[in-house]
């Protein structure tokens, strides 16, 4: 008989490293929990991470002095004031505990080495004596805006060596998975999550799966982005969608989109920031370091926002290195010689062999900037927990918690997935022992027709209507050229309304294959208007946000103003709702104030509003934004005033 409904305490949708590790947190409390995934987890995009974990071990010389308050600066100057500085905090205080549980979970990271060592430094050959009691601990790299050297790695399969050790973990503790299984709806009474509706990629059938808590973890939803994207093909982005269409729960600032400045040219796969971070550097047509003369400071090492938008300039000035497949640059890494390449850049090296033919201690790579990496997400409390639905959380990539703002540094997401996976598990899990199982099966079942219904309408749809991989595409291209590195009010306008028009398309697109079972086409038309969505909130929270933070870039409104937009963007758009709604909170607590980053323009719009005054307000006003109450009271991990012992 085909199963209907199945029960768990907790249900975790997704299965890379912030659901696994939350899983892990829920499991461990001694609840039953179950992890819905679209592949097998050891296959979700963590595995893809390459170049490091950021975590102020302070281990060798170049990151002496390095600690926590160190970690939440760099962090919230990175974010362009964007990050809720209390969560940025809790993560910087946590991250240390995360790696070192990863080498009990037994990963190989890379370690120091005590004695002389050569480094390439500004493009310089530098030699340091690393401390012999050093010699052994875990090792760090230097990466994009970060005061010092913290990135902690595994060569550069750091994501890959995470997942797996993470993943045994998972079996260890009989976390049961059900793999190759997406969730396509949420189940709730507009007020509590009850779970979801899912439906097995295998067969096509659907059924609810009801717990006491549920925790999407889905990751990114990069493809809105088409073939301009650094993420996996899963990278769809149902997991940010489902909680938009209650139409309860919004989301937080999906304008903030980054873009990693080097993915190989054309084929869109990344290679680590730290190859630059070992240091890489980039060459215009004419073999220029552009770079210097942009960011004589930090060089090819500020802030991913930064170095993009210099990459673009560079090439719109028509300093890019022509190709048949558009402008590019190089990323020069020769200089790191084959044995570096091959011991702590070993996944670059193998990229750059497999997927470009390169030889690159002894080629230069072709790169340019893509979508890499969503800021925004499901909106969260510090307990992970969604604004204005119990019984949700979000954790990882999916969730704007909200410590990356308006642009994330490199290596923060995967010490977020394990920070997070941590911390919001345990509030999981609190959570589940104070609720019992609402099993509302009528709500459940009736779900499930409503998702069988959907799929059964896109079979039986006649007519002339465009495929849905030309609208997916057609979505793609507009999104990197209209709503991309550099924006303006026309473009994006634009973008708005082909969105409006294909989102018409979509409600009449025609799929080939009619077979209700295994059909890849089918699971993708159930995403498409999802996808679409999400676009549609980029778009406009884009053209709504005139001035320009961190990865979010207006050439018409170029200076960063604290004075009107030091705040967050909240999106609502429930299913039925013909336009999404927008609204705009505090970013949370400030502590840190608004300031130079250290790196791009200083040029700003100050705050005008002293910072007490706008702290007096933040709780009010994101309780009234739907923020639920967070198990310890807001402001109890922010130490205001430890950073100015650092500076
Ligand atoms: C090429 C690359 C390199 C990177 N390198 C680094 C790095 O060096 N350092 C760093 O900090 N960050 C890096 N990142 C970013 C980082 O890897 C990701 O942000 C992070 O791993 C996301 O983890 P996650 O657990 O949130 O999601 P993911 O690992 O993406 O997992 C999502 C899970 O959700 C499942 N899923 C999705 N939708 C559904 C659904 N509807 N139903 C059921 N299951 C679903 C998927 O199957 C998957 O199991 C990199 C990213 C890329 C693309």
């Amino acid at each position: 008989m085909t199963e209907r409904l199945v029960t768990t305490d907790v249900l975790v949708i997704g299965g890379g490293l912030a659901g696994e590790r939350c899983a892990i947190e829920a499991a461990a409390a001694g609840f039953d929990a179950m992890i819905l995934s679209l592949v097998p987890p050891r296959r979700s995009h963590s595995c893809a991470a390459q170049g490091g974990m950021q975590a102020s071990l302070g281990n060798c010389v170049k990151a002496e002095g390095d600690n926590p308050t160190v970690h939440f600066l760099d962090t919230v100057r990175g974010s362009d004031w964007g990050a809720d500085q209390e969560v940025a905090n809790i993560f910087a205080d946590e991250a240390p505990v995360a790696v070192r549980e990863l080498a009990h979970y037994g990963v190989p990271w890379s370690r120091v080495e005590g004695g002389k060592n050569h480094y390439f430094i500004k493009g310089e050959e530098v030699e340091i004596e690393e401390a012999l009691e050093n010699d052994g601990l875990i090792g760090q790299r230097d990466f994009g805006g970060t005061a010092k050297w913290r990135a902690c790695y595994a060569s550069a399969g750091t994501g890959h060596a995470a997942l797996f050790a993470v993943d045994s973990e998972v079996v260890r503790l009989g976390v049961t998975v059900r793999d190759r299984t997406e969730a396509v709806a949420l189940i709730h009474d507009g007020s509590r999550c009850l779970g979801a509706v899912v439906r097995c990629l295998r067969t096509g059938a659907h059924f609810a799966v009801m717990a006491k808590a549920t925790v999407i973890a889905t990751g990114g939803y990069g493809r809105i982005y088409g073939q301009y994207t650094s993420n996996a093909t899963i990278n769809e982005g149902m997991g940010t969608a489902i909680p938009l269409d209650t139409g309860v729960v919004p989301l937080g600032n999906m304008e903030a989109v980054q873009f990693h400045p080097t993915t190989i040219s054309p084929s869109g796969i990344l290679v680590t920031e730290g190859c630059r971070g070992d240091g890489g550097y980039l060459l215009d047509k004419n073999m220029s370091r552009f770079m210097v003369e942009k960011e004589p400071e930090k060089q090819e090492l500020a802030s991913r926002d930064v170095v993009s938008r210099h990459m673009a300039q560079c090439m719109r000035d028509g300093n890019g290195v022509d190709s048949p497949y558009g402008p590019h640059l190089w990323l020069d890494i020769r200089h790191l010689g084959e044995e570096h390449l091959r011991t702590k850049l070993l996944e670059v090296w193998d990229i750059c062999r497999d997927f470009a033919g390169i030889n690159p201690a002894e080629e230069l790579v072709p790169v340019r900037p893509t979508q890499h990496y969503s800021m925004g997400g499901v909106r969260v409390n510090k307990d992970g927990q969604a604004y204005g639905m119990s019984g949700l959380f979000a954790v990882g990539e999916v969730a704007c918690w909200d410590m990356h703002g308006f642009n994330r540094l490199g290596g923060n997401s995967l010490a977020e997935t394990l920070v997070a996976g941590r911390v919001v598990g345990r509030r999981v899990a609190e959570y589940a022992s104070g609720v019992s199982l609402q099993a509302d099966t009528g709500v459940a079942l009736d779900a499930v027709t409503a998702a069988e219904q959907r799929a059964a309408e896109w079979l039986a749809r006649l007519g002339n209507g465009r495929s849905v991989y030309e609208i997916r595409d057609a979505m793609g291209e507009l999104m990197m050229h209209k709503v991309g590195i550099f924006r303006n009010a026309g473009e994006l306008a634009e973008a708005v309304s082909e969105l409006g028009q294909l989102l018409d398309d979509c409600d009449n697109a025609v799929l080939r294959c009619k077979d209700p079972g295994v059909n890849p086409e089918l699971s993708f038309a159930l995403r498409l208007k999802g996808m679409l969505r999400l676009a549609m909130t980029v778009a406009m929270g884009a053209e709504a946000r005139t001035e320009s933070r961190g990865a979010h870039f207006r050439t018409d409104f170029p200076l960063r103003n604290d004075r009107e937009w030091l705040n967050r963007t909240l999106v609502r758009w429930g299913a039925d709702d013909s336009a999404p709604s927008f609204s705009y909170e505090p970013t949370g607590l400030i502590d840190l104030p608004p300031g130079h980053r250290g790196y791009g323009s200083d040029e700003r719009i100050e705050m005008q509003q002293s910072v007490d005054d706008y702290n007096e307000n933040v709780l009010a006003e994101q309780t009234r934004h739907g923020r639920l109450e967070s198990v310890e009271a807001m402001g109890s991990r922010l130490i205001q005033g430890a950073w100015q012992s650092v500076t």
